[in-house]
């Protein structure tokens, strides 16, 4: 007989009770995980009705836990991408290692604050060393600090608020950044959120290989200088999200050095590849930046929600986000130490260190290189085998892990070629076993596999060329 909870101890749980929670809640995890291969790859069938069937008001009182998981394990998520199964090509991957998942499970147990080093100095820590694990990927010298952020927006975000308090005075408006017009949107948006008129980002036009044109680049720059403005950072990307280009990242760090310009590297897609050997060519010229992004819930794998910036000169970071206040504790003067909240806009924060630390030490980064290079390869035979099936045209070379490709048509008819591969799209998708997205690029709309799950194996990408085979007889 269990005695009623008093009412002031209704938010409590001991350990037992919690275990019986965590095993309840694990019984349908765990059949989650192992039909993840066999789940369809996306399924929105009803999404509507099934978001307004799920509508619901404030609850005055519980419900059972049973009730609860079925709602969200027979009902809300398998509408959904599916995202973390071994056919999703779509966008860049999710996948969401699960040791990943014992970690936050670990964190938000124990729940100790990481915003300032005096709190927890033995976690800080292990999320410092994580982060110098990160700054030794991109090869950064010792002088880097970095911090990580929900994502590589937010990480983009505090790279163009760090080049700016660095390079411009306080009134910046004047001060000019550049892009390719194949940058990651999150550049634009950063640069908006920092301050800056969006016109005050000038788009670089890129080459037939979807790389910043260097030429133009100059040109851009020197007709800025000339109107009185103030080019003061450029950002290259390594790993766009159409078709995974890297652009010519020692040319623009040479052109960043002569020009006294930020170099930052938006790597969030790209940047583990150097991790390996063929990544670490593509990616040359990366460590010569003053800052990079990377996204560990990209090609770490970790599940969403983390993201990272590191910059060369640590202090730069600081200096661009401390602040004081009177009812915190004692900030560390020491460089030894550090204090998230001094290079972060965020004060409280969840400890998200532990969801790169606890995989890199239980499995190490070797088994992360090896997953790497599975998907270089991987994404070289779907290049190779979609190049020799006919009326499919590979638009270039995967550099990294993204293939871009498009049925050729038969004529000049550029809005019927479009309309035509939209089609082939979702006669793609609609078999259900793996799911690619599109996007256009000067006016052409492609497809894209992009392979970046840990889940994703040859057998996988057989059905997917299989797939696209059998959905081009369809449309064609
Ligand atoms: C994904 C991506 C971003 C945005 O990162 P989020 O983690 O989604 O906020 C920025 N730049 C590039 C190149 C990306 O691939």
């Amino acid at each position: 007989m269990t005695r009623p909870t008093p009412p002031d101890h209704q938010l409590e749980m001991s350990g037992a009770e919690f275990t019986a929670m965590v095993d309840a809640a694990m019984e349908r995890i765990a059949a989650h995980v192992d039909s993840l291969p066999v789940q369809p790859s996306h399924h929105l069938e009803g999404a509507a009705a099934l978001a307004r069937a799920l509508e619901e008001p404030l609850p005055e009182r519980g419900s059972s836990l049973d009730e609860l998981l079925h709602t969200l394990f027979n009902r809300a998520v398998p509408t959904s991408f599916n995202t973390a199964g071994p056919g999703y090509l779509a966008y860049i991957p999710g996948g969401g290692l699960l040791h990943s998942a014992v970690a936050d499970l670990i964190a938000d147990a124990v729940n100790r604050y990481t915003g300032v080093w005096l709190a927890a100095p033995g976690l800080v820590q292990l999320e410092t060393n994580v982060l110098q694990w990160l700054a030794e990927i991109v090869g950064f010298p010792a002088s880097a600090l970095g911090v990580l952020t929900s994502g590589g927006s937010l990480a983009n975000f505090s790279a163009v608020v760090t080049a700016r308090v660095d390079r411009l005075p306080e009134d910046f408006l004047d001060g000019t950044m550049y892009v390719s017009d194949q940058a990651h949107h999150s550049v634009v948006k950063a640069a908006t959120l920092a301050g800056f008129p969006q016109r005050n980002v000038r788009i670089v036009p890129s080459d037939e290989r979807f790389r910043m044109r260097l030429d133009a680049l100059g040109a851009a720059i020197a007709k800025d200088r000339r109107a009185g403005y103030r080019p003061f950072m450029v950002v290259a990307s390594a790993g766009t999200t159409n078709t995974g280009a890297v652009d010519d990242l020692r040319g623009l760090a040479d052109l960043a050095a002569t020009e006294h310009l930020w170099y930052h590297v938006d790597a969030a897609y790209g940047g583990f590849f150097a991790l390996t050997e063929r990544g670490r060519r593509v990616l040359a010229g990366m460590e010569r930046a003053d800052s990079v992004t990377l996204d560990p819930h990209k090609g770490l794998f970790l599940p969403y929600g983390t993201g990272s910036l590191l910059v060369r000169d640590g202090r730069l970071l600081r200096r661009a986000h401390a602040t004081e206040g009177a009812y915190l504790p004692a900030m560390q003067d020491r460089t030894e130490f550090v204090d998230f909240c001094q290079v972060s806009p965020e004060l409280s924060r969840p400890f998200r260190g532990l969801r790169l630390w606890l995989p890199l030490r239980l499995v190490g980064v070797g088994a992360f290189r090896d997953a790497l290079d599975e998907k270089l390869d991987l994404a070289r035979h779907v290049s190779r085998e979609l190049d020799r099936m006919r009326g499919i045209e590979v638009i270039v070379e995967p550099e990294l892990s993204i293939v871009v490709f498009r049925a050729s048509g038969d004529g000049p008819d550029a809005e019927g070629t479009n309309a035509l591969n939209r089609r082939l799209l979702d006669a793609v998708n609609r078999r259900g076993r793996v799911f690619l997205t599109g996007t256009t690029v000067g006016g052409r709309f492609l497809l894209r596999v992009c392979v970046l799950s840990f889940r994703t194996h040859r057998d996988r990408i057989e059905q997917c060329l299989e797939d696209i085979r059998a959905a081009l007889t369809e449309v064609l």
